[in-house]
């Protein structure tokens, strides 16, 4: 299939009462095993590359690549950029080819966040790119304020409001969680999920899915989470995998063989995460 827009599959999942998982992947292997996975499993899903990867593999060969492999599969597959920091970045991305895009201004005062998102919005509507904007900044896990302090959460008319402004598509929201690895357990607000939730009526997404109790997961999309973040989780799984199979020694020591011994402990692992939040 062509790729879909990130929204769409989104609405889909919120009609289904289920969850998409959006994965950073970044490069051709990461990319493939998240799409056969899908394919497998017969669930959509979400590529995204974060810009800092673009070194590893620049946004307009991630798009191509995606674009491809998502052509040779049925499940639905989205493509969007993760995290685009300003105009400039999410314009390549566009350029390059991404159908979905996120700009993530959180870190700056509310007036600047909706200036800047709604301006990436309008050129990106006026393209047929669906926009994924953030409100309420989820920080780094490494930093327990950053999850734990209430502050930092999105506030429910604070959201209305800047739906309302920014045109946005789709919504990440700060409820508890943060980037990389906690080093405390979070505990999301299901509270402020329900109400912002309640209050506004498109897919919402969660950041930070690395390390949250699947408990509170399953709390999460029950109560409106549409799309899951996972980056750290996949980036440790595949160094973990990579080093165990190294260490046990059974595979000629060439990097074409490890890739392929890599395959199914990954599949295993992606399918685990997709299944979490797409029950059958
Ligand atoms: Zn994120």
């Amino acid at each position: 299939m062509s790729l879909e827009k990130a929204v769409d599959i989104l609405r889909y999942a919120d009609r289904q009462k289920k969850c998409v998982v959006g994965f950073d992947a970044f490069n051709m292997e990461t990319i493939k095993w998240i799409i056969d996975t899908a394919e497998e499993e017969q669930i959509p899903v979400i590529l995204m590359i974060y810009p800092g990867d673009k070194k590893i593999m620049p946004l307009s060969t991630f798009a191509a690549v995606t674009r491809d492999l998502a052509a040779k599969v049925k499940t639905p597959v989205g493509l969007m950029l993760d995290h685009g920091p300003d105009f400039a970045t999410t314009m390549e991305a566009v350029r390059g080819g991404f159908s979905s895009m996120m700009i993530d201004t959180s870190h700056l005062d509310f007036e600047e966040n909706v200036r800047q998102t709604a301006e990436v919005v309008k050129t990106c509507h006026a393209l047929g790119i669906d926009v994924e904007g953030e409100l309420g900044h989820v920080g780094v896990a490494s930093n327990e304020a950053d999850y734990k302090n209430a502050d930092n959460f999105t506030r429910v008319d604070k959201a209305v409001e800047f739906i309302e402004r920014t045109g946005v598509d789709i919504l990440a929201i700060s409820i508890g969680t943060a980037h990389g690895s906690y080093v405390s357990a979070p505990k999301l607000d299901l509270e402020r999920l329900e109400q912002i939730n309640a209050a506004t009526d498109i897919p919402l997404v969660l950041h930070g899915g690395t390390g949250v109790p699947e408990d509170q997961l399953k709390a999460a999309f029950a109560r409106g989470i549409n799309k899951l973040n996972y980056a750290t989780g996949y980036k440790l799984k595949l160094y973990a995998v990579a080093k165990e199979i190294m260490e046990r020694g059974e595979i000629r020591p060439r990097m074409s063989d490890l890739v392929m011994a890599m395959e199914q402990p990954m599949h295993e692992f992606l399918r685990g995460i997709m299944r979490l939040a797409w029950p059958e």
